[in-house]
C-alpha cells in the first residue's frame, strides 16, 4: 500500500506521526510539513482544535471530521478525555446532529435501508464493505432520544453508540456497522425541509413494516451469521417491546433503551444497598413512568429481589408500583399494555404523587418519564419521611427533563437522600459537604455487553446477563465515590469499567455452557484484552533484517 494510500484511509492514517523513515519510504517525504509528532502531542492539537469552537455541534462535525481522517487519533482522543467528549459524540449533542442530519451530512457511514428495499435487504448488506461485522446498532429513527421521531436523521444515534463500543469497549472500528431503517417520518418539519435526507413520506406500520424488520434479522446472520450482535436503539415504545419479545432468544439481540437502562438502574440500586446496608426485597419501589426504561429496570429488579431475598416472583412485584401518565398501575385498569400488566396491583386508582408516595411509603422512587420537576419538594420531604435514607433516581433526559435536581434533592431531605441522574451534574453543597452526582448512564453497560458477546460468541442474550453486569458495575462503586454521594464510578474509568464488566459476563457465559468460542480460554482476562481496539499506531513500514545470500548457516 503505498503512502498516499495511508493517509487517505482513516484506519491507517498517522497524520503527523509518520516518521521520517516511514515518509521516505513510503513515498511522502515532502508531502507533509516535516514536523514529526507523537500521538500525544496530537492530542493535545485535538484539543486545542476543540477549544476554539463554541458550538458543540461544531465541536461534533470536527470530531466526525476527525473519525474520517485519522481513526486512532480520534479515539485516543476520546479515550484520554471521555467525560469531555462523550458529551458530544452522543447525547446532548449527538441529538442536535440528529436535528440537523441533512445540513452536516458529509462523508458516508454506515447503511440505510428504506420501505422501498424490501425483498433486497441483503443484497444491501452485501455492498457493505466489511466481511467481519460483530456489532451492529440499528434503529428506525422513531424516537430518537427525547427529541421524537427524526426518521433518517435518527442515524446519528447507531454512529454514536458504534463510536462509543470502540472507545470504551476496544470493539474494532471495522466490526462495526450502524444501521437505519427509514419507513418514513411523521415529523412534519423534516418532511417540508428540502434538505431532509431521508424518504419523504409518512412513517409505514404494521405488517409490511413487520415484514421488512424481519427480512434485516435474517439477512444479517445470512451475511454476518447468528454471533452478529444486532442491538436495537430509539425504537418507538409499541415496537420496541414487541420486537424484543419477537426476536431475544433466536437472535442475538438486546434493546438498549431496555435492558441497559435496566441493568445500569440496578446497578446503581445495589451500590445504594451498600449505604442502607439492606437487601434489594427489604425495599418498597415506586416507579414514575411506566415505558422502555422503568419497565426494563422494574423487570430487572423483580429479577434481582428473587436472588437476593430467595422470595417468589409475586412476591417480588408486590414490593414494585409503577405510575404511568393515567396514574397508579392497578388491577382495576382494563385497557393496559402487555409489559404493564404483570405490574398492576390491587388498589384503587389514584393519580397525585405525593398521596401515592404517603399510602405506599416506597424507600426507592425513580423518575423515568421526562416530566421535569414532577419531584417537588412534598415529594422528596414525604420520602425523607419514608425511611432514614431514601433512594430517589432523576433519570429522564436531557438534564431540562430531570425529575428533580441533585440540590433539591439534597435540601428538601436534609441531605438524607441517596441520588443519581440520568443527565450529567456538577457538584453541589450542602450542609458544608460536596456530593458529587452519579450519572446513570447506559455507556456503563452496552460496550461491555457488545464485547462480551463478540468474545464468547453468545447467540442470544438473557436477561440474566444484564444482572450480572449490574453486580459488575456496582462492584466498581469504591467507597470513595459511595462517600462522595455517587453510586457510580467515575465516567473517566469508562473503559476500565467496560473490560471488567465484559470479562465477568464472559466468565459467566462459558459457566452456563452457552459460549460458542472454542476451545475456551483459560485465561478470560488476557483473552478478552486481547481482542481489543488498540489506538496506539502501527509501524508503517516493516522491519528489515538481513538474509545471507548464497551461503546458508551451518550450524
Ligand atoms: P417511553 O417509553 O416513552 O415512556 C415514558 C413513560 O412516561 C410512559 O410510561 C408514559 O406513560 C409516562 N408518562 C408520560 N407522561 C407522564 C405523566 N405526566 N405522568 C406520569 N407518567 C407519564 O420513554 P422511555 O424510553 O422510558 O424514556 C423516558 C425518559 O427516561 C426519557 O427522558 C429518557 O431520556 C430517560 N431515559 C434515561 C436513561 C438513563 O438515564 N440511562 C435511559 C433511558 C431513558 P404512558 O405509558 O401512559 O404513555
Ligand atoms: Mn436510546
Amino acid at each position: 500500500i503505498c503512502g498516499l494510500d495511508r493517509i487517505n484511509n482513516p484506519g491507517l492514517n498517522k497524520s503527523l506521526a509518520f516518521t521520517i523513515e516511514e515518509r521516505q519510504l513510503l513515498g511522502i517525504h515532502g508531502l507533509l510539513p516535516p514536523v514529526v509528532k507523537t500521538q500525544e502531542q496530537q492530542i493535545e492539537h485535538c484539543k486545542l482544535r476543540l477549544g476554539r469552537l463554541k458550538d458543540p455541534l461544531d465541536k461534533y462535525i470536527y470530531l466526525m471530521d476527525l473519525l474520517d481522517f485519522n481513526e486512532k487519533l480520534l479515539y485516543a482522543v476520546v479515550r484520554r478525555n471521555i467525560s469531555e467528549v462523550m458529551p458530544l459524540l452522543y447525547t446532548p449533542t449527538v441529538g442536535t446532529a440528529c436535528l440537523k442530519w441533512g445540513l452536516i451530512y458529509r462523508r458516508p457511514r454506515g447503511i440505510y435501508i428504506t420501505f422501498y428495499d424490501k425483498g433486497h435487504v441483503y443484497e444491501i448488506l452485501k455492498n457493505f464493505p466489511e466481511s467481519d461485522v460483530r456489532v451492529i446498532v440499528v434503529t428506525d429513527g422513531e424516537r430518537i432520544l427525547g427529541l421524537g421521531d427524526q426518521g433518517a436523521c435518527g442515524m446519528g444515534i447507531p454512529i454514536g453508540k458504534l463510536a462509543l463500543y470502540t472507545a470504551l469497549a476496544g470493539i474494532k472500528p471495522n466490526q462495526c456497522l450502524p444501521i437505519t431503517i427509514d419507513v418514513g417520518t411523521n415529523n412534519e418539519e423534516h418532511l417540508k425541509d428540502p434538505i431532509y435526507p431521508g424518504i419523504r413520506e409518512k412513517r409505514r406500520t404494521g405488517k409490511k413494516y413487520d415484514e421488512l424488520i424481519d427480512e434485516f434479522m435474517h439477512a444479517v446472520v445470512q451475511r454476518w451469521g447468528q454471533n452478529c450482535l444486532i442491538q436495537f436503539e430509539d425504537f418507538g415504545n409499541k415496537n420496541a417491546f414487541r420486537l424484543l419479545e419477537k426476536y431475544r432468544d433466536t437472535f442475538c439481540t438486546f434493546n438498549d433503551d431496555i435492558q441497559g437502562t435496566a441493568s445500569v438502574g440496578v446497578a446503581g440500586l445495589l451500590a445504594a444497598l451498600r449505604i442502607t446496608k439492606n437487601k434489594l426485597s427489604d425495599n418498597i419501589i415506586l416507579f414514575y413512568g411506566a415505558g422502555e426504561a422503568n419497565i426494563g429496570i422494574a423487570n430487572l429488579c423483580v429479577m434481582a429481589m428473587i436472588s437476593d431475598g430467595k422470595i417468589s416472583e409475586d412476591t417480588a412485584r408486590k414490593k414494585i408500583w409503577m405510575v404511568d401518565s393515567k396514574g397508579l398501575i392497578v388491577k382495576s385498569r382494563h385497557e393496559l399494555e402487555p409489559q404493564k400488566k404483570p405490574f398492576a396491583q390491587e388498589h384503587e386508582k389514584e393519580t397525585d404523587l405525593i398521596q401515592i408516595v404517603k399510602d405506599l411509603k416506597p424507600s426507592i422512587l425513580i423518575g423515568a418519564a421526562a416530566c421535569p420537576g414532577v419531584f417537588t419538594s412534598g415529594v422528596l420531604k414525604q420520602m425523607a419521611d419514608n425511611c432514614a435514607r431514601p433512594i430517589v433516581f432523576a433519570l429522564s433526559n436531557p438534564t431540562s427533563k430531570a425529575e428533580c435536581t441533585p440540590k433539591e434533592a439534597y435540601e428538601e431531605t436534609k441531605g438524607s437522600v441517596i441520588y443519581a441522574s440520568g443527565s450529567p451534574f456538577p457538584p453541589v453543597e450542602y450542609n458544608g459537604k460536596t456530593y458529587v452526582t452519579g450519572q446513570g448512564n447506559n455507556a456503563y453497560i452496552f460496550p461491555a455487553m457488545g464485547l462480551a458477546a463478540m468474545c464468547a460468541g453468545i447467540q442470544s442474550i438473557s436477561e440474566d446477563y444484564f444482572l450480572i453486569a449490574a453486580e459488575a458495575l456496582a462492584s466498581q462503586v469504591k467507597e470513595s465515590d459511595l462517600a462522595q454521594g455517587s453510586i457510580y464510578p467515575p465516567i473517566d474509568r469508562l473503559l476500565e469499567c467496560s473490560t471488567k464488566i465484559a470479562i465477568r459476563l464472559v466468565e459467566y457465559a462459558y459457566r452456563k455452557k452457552v459460549a460458542s468460542v472454542m476451545p475456551e480460554p483459560n485465561d478470560k482476562e488476557a483473552f478478552v484484552k486481547a481482542q481489543m481496539y488498540d489506538t496506539d499506531y502501527e509501524p508503517a513500514i516493516p522491519i528489515f533484517y538481513q538474509m545471507p545470500l548464497g551461503e546458508t548457516d551451518k550450524d
